[in-house]
């Protein structure tokens, strides 16, 4: 890597004020409340910390807020807990007892209500049963199933154990839950008959077996099987000695009487493997006390919760915006949860704004993938729907370009509710980057102002600051409670892949770019960083140009080998409705980049292509492209790749 700063050059410069009503009654009304607090988690933290986790259950509490040997962290040692306790237990005296926790809707539209002492209930039930079935402190547990209640269930009956859990996305096939089995040693799986995805039924337990019946995964000894479909939709074979129904061992007249174990603060909770956007998927590893409360301080005031909220996030349980903010951020506050089942457009693109009309949603948490696949749909969909109970709407996964931000503010906020643009990593657990909804102003592709206790820094390859405007390697210089403690079975990769890059510090992998209003804005992954003309410039910046075309719909960018230029810049782009691929289009829209950024940065081929490469958690997957630019055969791993027919796609358009 280079140690050239990385030049950025477009300056969005539109700014979003909180709107007034918003800010009135917000739980931090200005910016200069804020930097007290800020100000306040880095001076004093022991002070700050031990306030905003009052509300959380510990048992003994801590004795020293963090211990910092780089690379490894301990936060509030001392501290012995259980988080299913402040989950569940702490609100069984209080009147979220009976509050909705979970309002899951299925995809065919059927409803179900858990209040938080229902929930509380099957998860007490649940962790007996499985503590029955030999699961101990310690063990891994993997969970392998669709948005159903149960999931959220499973979680925090493991996580009661203290049991280590590792939810695998229930979209993917038998190798991929081979490999996670394999890393972790699970001992059991959790799984669920099937579930519906657009329509069709996703045969979940049959690809556990499939993925049980190789070698590598001998260390499973048992798996729960949730009904959830029913027999006649989705039959299944039950293997004998190995696979136990969950209605078989959970007795739902029973009492509910299982202790938490009670662990100290650095136990494990759960191992998360990341989306793999840009290589082999890693096993994170987050820890208990730490975690909690990085996901509970940030769920209250990034999101404002209030008590009569109806907060959805639709992200999917099997990434860590699932876990932070589906399960354990929202419950330790007491929220009340949408869970949704199925696919965004089906049956038709209007699904999610019917979602939030018929269940009240106040606040909406979802990606910029979705908001860009909204979009291609045109502007009549959202209009269907009386969307007025929105609030707050939030965005998380990729830097969101601004077109596709003023759209979602637009057409879903109508123009009235403010939007978190939250930037994280399943290795940071929670959201260490946004602008706080009542306190700053938004500026449309930028994630804002450092969380609470996190400091972050854009710097060289020497670790010296890059200063104002300028772009450069986006790292950490402080640990943070939620921050990852090591790669499953790997620490080498931990110190290599996180702190062998800028002395002292952990690098994030992206570029970013920091304004003088203090603000970060994500240029794109670091690894991905182009070099054009002598240029180097980040790949957001381009894709957004791209974007704010009314044409594009989506755009990635990417570098392919020259040998005049060093390297020549390939943009590929899928369109908005009502346009179509020809050359002439491919030359408004290069001249258009030249004109917004500069000649140097005209884009030397546009591809059309109807999809982009993604990971099956919705990002573009640049890598593949690289390789599809420069006419090569795919590299690297594709195990997370979503759907492996859009690069043949790609590879049979070539010209
Ligand atoms: P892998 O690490 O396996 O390559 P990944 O980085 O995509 O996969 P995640 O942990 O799911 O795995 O994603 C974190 C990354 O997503 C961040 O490093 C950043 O590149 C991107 N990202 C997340 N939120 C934002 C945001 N609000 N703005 C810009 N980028 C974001
Ligand atoms: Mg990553």
């Amino acid at each position: 890597m280079s140690n050239e700063a990385i030049e950025s050059l477009l300056k969005e410069t539109r700014r979003f004020d909180p709107p007034a009503e918003f800010a009135a009654r917000a739980r931090i009304t200005s910016r200069e409340a804020y930097d007290a607090l800020y100000r306040e988690s880095l001076d004093d933290p022991d002070t700050f910390w031990r306030r905003e986790a009052k509300d959380l259950v510990f048992r003994t509490p801590w004795t020293q807020t963090v211990e910092w040997n780089l690379p490894h962290a301990k936060w509030f040692q001392g501290a012995t807990l259980n988080i299913s306790e402040s989950c569940l237990d702490r609100h069984m005296s209080t009147p979220t007892r009976n509050k909705a926790a979970i309002i899951w809707e299925g995809e065919y539209g059927e409803t179900r209500t858990l209040t938080y002492a229902q929930l509380y209930r099957e998860t007490v039930l649940f962790a007996d049963a499985l503590a029955k079935l030999g699961v101990e402190k310690g063990d891994r547990v993997a969970i392998y199933m669709g948005m159903v209640p149960e999931v959220a269930v499973a979680m925090l009956a493991c996580a009661r154990l203290g049991a280590v859990h590792t939810v695998i996305f229930g979209g993917f096939a038998a190798d991929a839950i081979r490999d996670r089995v394999q890393d972790c040693q699970a001992k059991v799986v959790i799984t669920q008959d099937g579930g519906y995805r657009r329509g069709h039924v996703l045969e979940l337990k049959s690809t556990v077996d499939k993925a049980l019946a190789q070698p590598e995964a001998a260390s499973v000894q048992k798996t729960v099987v949730l009904r959830h479909l029913g027999a006649e939709k989705c039959p299944v074979t039950m293997v004998e000695g190995r696979d136990v129904w969950w209605h078989d061992i959970v007795d739902p007249n029973g009492h509910a009487r299982r202790e938490a174990t009670i662990v100290d603060a650095e136990h494990p909770l759960f191992i998360l493997y990341t989306s793999g956007s840009t290589g082999k998927p890693k096993g994170v590893l987050h820890t208990t006390a730490g975690y909690l409360v990085g996901t509970h301080v940030t769920t209250k005031y990034v999101f404002d919760l209030r008590d009569d909220d109806v907060y959805w996030c639709t992200a999917d349980v099997g990434w860590v915006t699932g876990h932070s903010y589906i399960v354990y951020g929202p419950l330790s506050n007491g929220a009340t949860c949408l869970l949704y089942e199925g696919a965004p457009n089906f049956p038709d693109w209007g699904r999610f704004w019917r979602l939030i009309e018929r269940h009240g949603v106040t606040i909406l948490y979802t990606a910029p993938t979705a908001i860009r696949a909204f979009m291609r749909q045109g502007d009549d969909w959202p209009k269907k729907s009386d969307l007025s109970s929105l609030r707050l709407l939030g965005s998380v996964g990729e830097p969101i370009n601004p077109e596709a931000w003023i759209w979602y503010h637009k057409n879903v906020g109508g123009e009235r509710c403010p939007i978190v643009d939250t930037w994280w990593q399943t290795e940071t657990g929670s959201i260490l980057m946004t602008t706080l909804p009542g306190a700053a102003s938004a500026k449309p592709g930028s994630t804002g102002l450092p969380m609470f206790g996190v400091v972050p820094d854009v710097v060289t390859k020497e670790g010296t600051s890059v200063g104002a405007n300028a772009g450069g390697m986006l790292v950490l210089r402080q640990p943070w409670p939620s921050m990852l403690r090591t790669v499953w079975g790997d620490d080498e990769r931990f110190r290599k892949q996180y702190f062998s890059d800028v002395e002292g510090c952990y690098f994030t992998g992206d570029g970013a770019r920091r304004d003088d209003d203090g603000y970060y804005w994500v240029i794109g992954r670091i690894d991905d960083v182009l070099n054009v003309a002598g240029h180097r410039i980040g790949t957001a910046e381009i894709e957004s140009t791209l974007v704010s075309h009314p044409a594009v719909a989506e755009a990635a960018a990417v570098g392919r080998p020259d040998d005049l230029k060093g390297q020549a810049l390939v943009v590929f782009v899928s369109l908005r409705p009502g346009f179509s691929a020809s050359p002439e289009l491919a030359t408004k829209l290069a001249n258009h980049v030249g004109q917004e950024i500069g000649k140097f940065a005209r884009p030397d081929q546009i591809r059309f292509a109807d999809a982009l490469p993604k990971t099956r958690s919705g990002k573009i997957m640049r890598r593949l492209l690289k390789d599809v630019a420069t006419g090569r055969e795919t590299t690297g791993d594709t195990s997370t790749l979503e759907d492996l027919s859009v690069l043949a796609k790609l590879r049979s358009n070539e010209e």
